[in-house]
């Protein structure tokens, strides 16, 4: 077992389930239900699991829990599949799903039966949520309570074999209807629905409830370690009950942890897939959306996603994550890892009068300044280039060092330059800055001379590659918050999108779809991989240079 500094309460929980013998190897498993994409959310809860796995040297398991066919899909279960491989998570010898074990979990029913602790109800489900009673008042019991076990292996039959109508009977628990705890009160185990299932077609016309099928499917897998969020602590004594009852050896244990949630973002499947139906988005990998297929489409690698859940932690309060976080983590990711190149987002022209018309150099340029392995570039300079619009003021305003008339600044890894005059069009904006280079000062040729306070990057214009920039704001409205509190629907960010037309240096098109740079200045960016085809490279914009963020004092 690897030595960690600190330990988190799960990895205690385990230590002493091991020592004390209760188990001797450890089993974890993400158990998604196919119905939408992974989101952050979740790549917490593969991480910590497959984590786990790695720490105590065990198995890992991916199972679907596809026990509700109305709303899954197979596109769900590529996706997923195609996410947790992703994040790093192997689960290629631990493929399961929930519908394999429908014979299994219907044996358990049948053994519920034989023990006098389950049977069926003719209550309507209003009925049966009146019976329930409430958090201060007990509930009471179905006049069908005490069938025989007889009949209700007789009735369950006919559920099963399709005789019985959707809705008009359900198998239950039998517990204890005046239970502190409502989840007691003789949960309904099975229904009664004629629905075809991706995996076992017309088979079945009864399908398992969540909190009956969810604990057999762990312990069939020999899972030893349930974890799962906080909404289900008061759903473990069922689970623990489930277990027992069902008679399973060496069962396994629940152990919740709080819920990832980030400030300012929508996270929860359903109101993704608002978004995505409403065409809100471009599809569940929009790179605006924290799905997993969206972050990894925008530009975050699976190193930046478990730094950020390292630097989370497990939990056992909610609490919400500041987004900066995550930002904070795919810059540290990225910033010895990648290129620095040079792209104008804003462009406008720069002509240097005195360099000789017609001629390209090629300068050395580091890839990266902080990252010497990298190595060098040539990068084309001549008398036209372009700058971003914002590094020329016609009258500069206070403290501002970058051009204007008169003053000098270096053009980076090329040479001076002082602006000499500019060009306007009929309404006044900037189409063209002037300037005259002294070729002393290149870059490298230890001039030392003088100095100059600003230093901005720019493009040469003949080989400039036009491209196309996605820049990206919050798609909620962060002043408002993400839910209107009237009708919860969710307040949308109208700029969230922001699409320029870009010049970025030749050096970018040596590399493919889903790579990634620091444009310098600017931000990194990913070559998006949906968008760009042989006449359009398309750029996201991955996290601006500016951080909010700042780490906690250790
Ligand atoms: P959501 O409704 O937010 O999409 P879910 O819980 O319905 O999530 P499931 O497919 O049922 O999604 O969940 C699979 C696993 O992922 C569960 O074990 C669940 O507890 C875990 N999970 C879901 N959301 C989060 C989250 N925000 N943080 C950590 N784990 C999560
Ligand atoms: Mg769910």
């Amino acid at each position: 077992m690897e030595e960690k500094v600190s330990r988190n309460f799960i990895e205690n929980e385990i230590d002493k389930d091991l020592k004390d013998g209760v188990y001797n190897s450890v089993c974890t498993r993400f158990p998604p239900e196919p119905n939408g994409y992974l989101h952050i959310g979740h790549a917490k809860s593969i991480l910590l699991n497959y984590g786990l796995k790695e720490e105590y040297n065990g198995e890992f398991h991916l199972r679907f829990d596809d026990t509700n066919p109305i709303k899954e899909d197979v596109e769900y279960v590529e996706s997923i599949k195609e996410d947790v491989l992703w994040l790093g998570a192997d689960y290629k010898e631990h493929l399961h799903f929930a519908s394999d074990y429908f014979d299994k979990m219907y044996e358990c029913a049948i053994l519920l039966i034989n023990k006098g602790k389950a049977y069926v109800d003719d209550l309507s489900a209003n009925e049966i949520r009146e019976y329930r009673g409430t958090l201060t008042s007990p509930g009471k019991n179905s006049p069908y309570r005490d069938r025989s076990i007889e009949d209700n292996l007789k009735l369950f039959e006919e559920m099963r074999s399709g005789d019985i109508e959707d809705g008009s009977k359900v198998l239950r628990a039998k517990i204890d209807m005046s239970s502190p705890n409502i989840n007691m009160r003789d949960p309904v185990l099975y229904r009664v629905a004629h629905l075809n299932h991706h995996n076992t077609g017309d088979k079945w016309k009864i399908y398992p409830m969540y909190d009956f099928a969810h604990p057999i499917e762990d312990a069939i897998e020999g899972v030893t370690h349930s974890i799962c969020t906080l909404e289900f602590e008061d759903h473990r004594p069922l689970y623990d009950w489930v277990v027992r009852e069902c008679e399973f050896a060496n069962p396994p244990r629940q152990i919740e942890f709080a819920k990832l949630y980030l400030t300012n973002v929508v996270t929860g499947k359903r109101y993704i897939k608002k978004l995505v139906e409403d065409k809100v988005v471009d599809g569940w990998d929009d790179p605006r959306l924290v799905t997993i297929a969206a972050l990894r489409r925008r530009g975050y690698t699976k190193e930046a996603l478990r730094m950020f859940v390292d630097m989370v932690g497990v939990s056992k309060s909610n609490s919400s994550v500041d987004y900066a976080m995550l930002e904070y983590c795919i810059r540290e990711d990225l910033k010895l890892k990648k290129n620095r190149v040079q792209a104008v987002l804003d462009p406008i022209k720069l002509v240097i009068d005195n360099y000789p018309e017609g001629e390209i150099e090629y300068l050395d340029a580091p890839n990266n300044q902080e990252n010497e392995e990298l190595g060098n570039r040539k990068i084309p300079f001549g008398k036209e280039l372009y700058i971003e619009r914002d590094d020329f003021m016609i009258e500069p305003v206070k403290k501002y060092k970058r051009l204007y008339p008169g003053n000098e600044v270096r053009l980076m890894f090329a040479y001076f330059v002082t602006c000499t005059s500019f060009e306007t069009d009929e309404n006044g904006n900037v189409t063209v800055v002037h300037c005259t280079y002294d070729p002393e000062t290149k870059s490298g040729s230890g001039f030392t001379g003088r100095k100059v306070k600003g230093t901005i990057h720019w493009v040469e214009k003949s080989t400039a590659i036009k491209a196309i920039a996605r820049l990206y704001e919050n798609l909620v409205d962060e002043e408002k918050g993400v839910y209107n509190e009237m009708d919860g629907t969710l307040n949308l960010n109208p700029n969230s999108l922001e699409i320029k037309d870009i010049f970025v240096e030749p050096s970018v098109t040596d590399f493919i779809s889903g790579d990634s740079f620091q444009f310098l200045r600017n931000g990194y960016f990913c070559i998006d991989s949906k968008d760009t085809n042989e006449s359009n490279l398309v750029f996201n914009r991955i996290v601006s240079m500016k951080s909010s963020f700042k780490l906690p004092p250790k």
